[in-house]
């Protein structure tokens, strides 16, 4: 063990963070939900390198679906470039178009969610002519110094990266910028996340919307290229948004002539559960779409969906990408689309997602360090904070404590929220209502051994 972490420290760089500093976890296998690390101690897994595996680690079903087409591509062609034609690519952007509403036809394939999301920003600057791009607080949409410029989280980000700093010492919750993004981290936490409301209740989209335009009459000039959100933010802690908060804010974007992107790194491929696409929980249909983590189950792969109309603004260009849309990728791809409509695996994450947030709710109630419970299918957020009153986070180490309790108990859970203060849940989605009862009951016994 020690031998590993000399290994661990030597070669990999210090930005690369293990999440659990106690005793860092050293993964030897994976077979569907579960993992194990060297020791041979059996985890359930309930963050999926952070919402990747979606169908389960290494899918060895019956079929040996995914795993089986995986090897079986790997014997025929493993690369070649998309300077070449070659049946895998077809096949499996026909089988993702087809998940997609019209106009959403037209695929680049990349290898990774921060690729597309720059692919996405060149794309909507080149079809509107314009440049400045609208973000929300709190969000992630990427590491590269582009996406970072997307990227409104102040851990994520690095002052020297193009686009960086806070633009607007107010830090509105709706934030714009010339490129996107506010880095306020000692704001007050008001954010978006305080009008957490799936049941549409909620009435503060009036204040939002007017925020943005306060934004377009006074930070950005009247035209602008994109506005980018995911239906419902990951790294930002299942943060979701007032009823039709996205389709006033699309409406108000397209009148200025700019596009609107959904982030569907992490909602996509059916993980909130009552729809395959989280746009569909809108009534929006997004500009463009960006996809990664589940996509490929693990395999690195990334992809824009876009318009014809947007596709033609590009065209103009030559665009070349060396793996993106290599031939394994694409059967893996494919395959694991074919697994998701076998397994059920968005009606999975519907009843188990459910369940899970009906007793986390409960749990809510009892422990006065749950400030909020929210999410939709397996994309679940619980926000820890200091008491119910002031709502202020609970701090790091108080995070951690529970976190590494979690762990020790045998489930692997992520962390998230600008603050570092909501608890991620987003499985692979094959776990069943008994491993629920089994985090449940996990997570009860740390919060209680927390508060004794
Ligand atoms: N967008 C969202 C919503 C993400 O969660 C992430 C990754 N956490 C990215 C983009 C970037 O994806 P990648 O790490 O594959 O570059």
């Amino acid at each position: 063990e020690r031998m590993m972490e000399i290994r661990r420290q030597n070669c990999n760089p210090m930005t690369m963070k293990v999440t659990y500093y106690k005793k860092p976890v050293y993964i030897h296998q994976g077979h569907m939900q579960w993992l194990w690390d060297v020791d041979g101690r059996r985890y359930l897994d309930l963050f999926a390198g952070v919402a990747t595996v979606s169908v389960g680690h290494c899918h060895p079903t019956r079929l040996q679906k995914v795993t089986a087409a995986a090897e079986k591509q790997l014997r025929k062609l493993w690369h070649t470039t998309n300077i070449y034609v070659y049946s895998p690519l077809h096949e499996y952007t026909e089988k993702l178009a087809a998940t997609l509403p019209d106009p959403l036809k037209v695929i680049y394939l990349t290898n990774s969610g921060s690729e597309a999301n720059d692919l996405a920003m060149l794309m909507a600057r080149l079809h509107t002519g314009n440049f400045d791009v609208i973000t929300l607080r709190g969000s992630y949409h990427g590491g590269s110094p582009h996406t970072m410029g997307l990227t409104s989280n102040a851990a994520y980000k690095y002052p020297v990266a193009s686009g960086l700093g806070c633009h607007n010492t107010m830090c509105p919750d709706v934030f714009a910028g010339p490129w996107g993004g506010s880095n306020c981290r000692d704001s007050p936490i008001q954010t978006i996340r305080d009008c957490s409301c799936p049941q549409g209740s909620c009435t503060a989209n009036d204040k939002y919307i007017g925020q943005l335009n306060e934004v377009f009459a006074t930070s950005v000039p009247s035209r602008i290229a994109a506005f980018f959100a995911e239906p419902i933010m990951g790294v930002g802690g299942a943060v979701q948004y007032p009823k039709n908060f996205l389709k006033d804010t699309y409406k108000l974007v397209r009148e200025r002539g700019g596009v609107c992107i959904a982030d569907e790194v992490q909602t996509g491929f059916g993980r909130t559960g009552s729809h395959f696409w989280g746009f569909q929980g809108h009534d929006v249909i997004p500009d463009m779409v960006t996809m990664a983590k589940g996509i490929a189950n693990g395999f690195p792969m990334g992809a824009v969906v876009t318009t014809p109309e947007v596709a033609a603004s590009f065209a103009k260009g030559v665009h070349f990408n060396t793996f993106g849309g290599n031939p394994v990728a694409c059967a893996i791809a494919s395959s694991v689309l074919d697994t998701m409509e076998e397994d059920g695996t968005q009606q999975i994450s519907h009843n188990v997602g459910t369940y899970l947030l009906t007793e986390l709710a409960k749990m809510r109630d009892k422990y006065e360090i749950i400030g909020d419970v929210r999410g939709k299918g397996l994309q679940i957020g619980v926000e820890m904070v200091k008491d119910k009153a002031s709502r202020k986070p609970l701090p790091p180490a108080a995070m951690s404590e529970i976190f590494e309790d979690t762990k020790d108990m045998g489930v692997l859970i992520g962390k998230g929220g600008v603050y570092g203060q909501t608890f991620r849940i987003k499985p692979p989605m094959c776990i069943t209502r008994d491993d629920a009862d089994f985090f449940l009951a996990v997570f009860n016994q740390a919060l209680h051994n927390y508060m004794e």
